[in-house]
């Protein structure tokens, strides 16, 4: 209601194309969002990368037939394209932590068509390490899971999953290196709270999948019975 009352007078912008919006919750007007390209099936029953085909293809993909693999499948929602890639760097860097309902609502969207986490008990997020949540003030993967637990009516446990080493930014790093880089770089607080659990675990961008298979590793071993994994956005057009 005081949002509504608020949005009379000051309406929110969009901010794409600084559009009134009326919704007093959002940042990018129904127009915009729709130039969000969303990911199309086929998509590999592992790793959710997109692939050439007809959208029934059931089949994994050629890195997911070579790698070990800790999560039972992964997915993301919409192409990390030129708008969507300024939208996270608005989101993680210049803090505006509201973009989180924009972004939850498209990656629900996408979970109700794909019938993405159903079973889930638990939402969990990619952690930071505390040196840079200190640089960083924010950390977007919390944001974001926090908002679709509350969405989708889901416990998230924030402190479950833990950084505990502080390694080199991945994006620096080739593939190889980022596998090492993360090893053993994770803890839980407790592997009673993930034991038999159906878990959900969020991040806003899946690159070569290392992080989130790291995690997965970890619930894996302590007893989770199954890792999906969901993620705003992939760099994989087919
Ligand atoms: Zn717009
Ligand atoms: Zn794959």
């Amino acid at each position: 209601m005081l949002g509504a009352i608020i949005n009379l007078f000051y309406p929110a912008l969009c901010r794409v194309c600084s559009k009134k919006i009326n919704e007093f919750d959002r940042n990018i007007c129904d127009d915009c969002v729709k130039k969000i390209k969303e990911r199309l099936p086929p998509f590999c029953v592992k790793c959710g990368r997109q692939l050439k085909g007809s959208p029934e293809l059931i089949t994994t993909c050629p890195d997911c037939k070579k790698d070990e693999l800790y999560f039972d499948r992964a997915w993301s929602a919409c192409c990390y394209d030129e708008l969507l890639k300024d939208l996270i760097h608005d989101f993680k860097y210049k803090k505006i932590t509201s973009l989180s309902t924009d972004f939850t609502a498209l990656i629900i969207g996408f979970m109700k068509k794909y019938n993405v986490g159903k079973d889930a008990q638990m939402i969990l997020s990619i952690p930071m390490h505390p040196n840079r949540l200190f640089k960083r003030e924010i950390n977007h993967a919390d944001i974001l899971a926090r908002a679709l637990g509350r969405k989708l009516g889901i416990s998230y446990s924030r402190n479950t999953l833990k950084k505990t080493k502080d390694t080199p930014l991945q994006s620096k790093l080739k593939r190889e290196a980022r596998i090492k880089n993360l090893y053993s770089s994770f803890s839980l607080k407790d592997t009673s709270i993930v034991r038999n659990k159906n878990i959900l675990l969020v991040d806003d961008l899946f690159t070569t999948g290392s992080t989130v298979n790291e995690c997965s590793r970890l619930l894996k071993n302590s007893g989770a019975k199954y890792v999906e994994v969901i993620t705003l956005a992939r760099g994989d057009s087919a």
